[in-house]
């Protein structure tokens, strides 16, 4: 077998890191000069999307002998709408750095693999399929999967974020669904410490949001998180992103090509994150290439979640300002919250069903 994986990201490299562990090498190509040369900011895995394994450091590491190390536990999520603010506290994921940061998470994962990795190879599928036997397509990029499959965008996303320096508490985000600043979308502010964090501003890139004037929506955001936070946001670095295509492909697999990562469509819709999905595709597609996993079958449950959070998505895009903070308002009920950090209890299933009556007003 002659495996050869293109992209050292979060799927590529939990990829090679299990074959190592089972006797195969790889051999990977990473289009940049080192593992996450990119701006940094803080990423985060929220448990209640994960179930059954809600705790995903030590699922990873328990399961996987994958081991990583979080910036946070996140124990407090605060969630504003226009008028309301709850929150949910419990053990409710993690924060992680991703991009040039010594902590990142693509660092940890290049430092658990012998492998070396071939930098500045920015390498075409079409040149690789023809000299090896086994492909796995892990670029982050959807694109690149829709040049060999047709790749079903549910939506493009717009991300307008900044490093921001202010008092924060590392273990506390901060979520905001306001559709006059983040229309169909949200914005959020996830620390790196105590004086800094990333602030980032998501939205669909429908017609009626196109329309709108970007950098007035991002000056209201700014201005929100100034008012929500009592305190003055001081930006650091800023940085905008557009077209990131979320959707899903119709095979994870074709001959002995495995997509994985962003290229299998690992973003869940609700809230654009794909940490957890794309680590996890790269340690299937390895268990399907030594032969001790199906990957058609071990990312079955992946799909399903994937369906789950479109449809929840699709109900809370239909909300307007009014709605978003009647739903706030019910998050803050003791039951509401029991329901969402248990640990048993799907959650893009429960808040489907919380948020149904809402919409279907709307
Ligand atoms: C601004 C932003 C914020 C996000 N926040 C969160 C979050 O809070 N939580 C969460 O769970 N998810 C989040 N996500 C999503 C998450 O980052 C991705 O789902 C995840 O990184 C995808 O992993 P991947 O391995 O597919 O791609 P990546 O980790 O992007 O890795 C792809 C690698 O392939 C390399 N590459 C590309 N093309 C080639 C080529 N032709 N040849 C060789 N190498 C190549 C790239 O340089 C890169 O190193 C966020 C995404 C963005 C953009």
């Amino acid at each position: 077998m002659k495996i050869a994986i293109i992209g050292a990201g979060l799927a590529g490299l939990t990829c090679a890191i299990t074959l190592e562990k089972h006797g195969y090498q790889a051999d990977i190509f990473e289009k940049r000069g080192m593992v996450g040369d990119r701006f940094v900011i803080s990423e985060a895995m929220f448990s209640m999307f994960h179930t059954p394994y809600k705790d995903a450091v030590k699922y990873f590491s328990e399961i996987h002998d994958i081991h990583l190390k979080p910036s946070s536990n996140l124990q407090k999520i605060y969630i504003h709408s226009e008028n309301e603010t709850s929150f949910i506290e419990g053990h409710l994921g993690f924060t992680n750095m991703r991009g040039k940061h010594p902590e990142a998470y693509e660092k940890q994962l290049a430092d658990q693999l012998q492998t070396k990795i071939h930098y500045n190879q920015e390498v075409s599928y079409e040149k690789i399929s023809k000299e090896y036997t086994h492909v796995v397509l892990a670029t982050g990029d959807a694109m690149d999967t829709k040049k060999l499959q047709p790749f079903d965008v549910a939506f493009k996303a717009t991300f307008k974020g900044a490093i921001i320096e202010g008092n924060f508490i590392e273990s506390e985000t901060h979520t905001f669904f306001n559709n006059n600043f983040a229309p169909k979308g949200m914005s959020y502010i996830l620390p790196h410490s105590d004086t800094e964090a990333s602030l980032v501003l998501v939205y669909p890139q429908y017609p009626e949001n196109e329309a709108l004037d970007k950098e007035e929506l991002w000056q209201k955001c700014l201005s929100e998180c100034a008012i929500r936070l009592d305190q003055e946001i001081m930006i650091v670095k800023e940085y905008s992103l557009k077209d990131y295509r979320v959707g899903k492909i119709q095979t994870p697999r074709i001959g002995n090509t495995f997509f994985v990562g962003n290229c299998f469509g690992a973003i869940t819709p609700l809230i654009g994150f794909g940490e957890f999905e794309s680590m996890l595709t790269g340690i299937y597609a390895a268990h399907d290439i030594v032969g001790i996993g199906d990957y058609e079958e071990l990312v079955k449950p992946l799909n399903q979640s994937y369906h789950d959070s479109l449809s929840l998505r699709r109900s809370l895009e239909k909300l307007d300002n009014q709605q978003l903070d009647l739903l706030t308002k019910a998050i803050d009920n003791k039951t509401i919250e029991s329901l969402i950090t248990n640990k048993n209890i799907n959650l893009l299933k429960i808040l489907g069903r919380l948020v149904h009556p809402f919409s279907r007003k709307a």
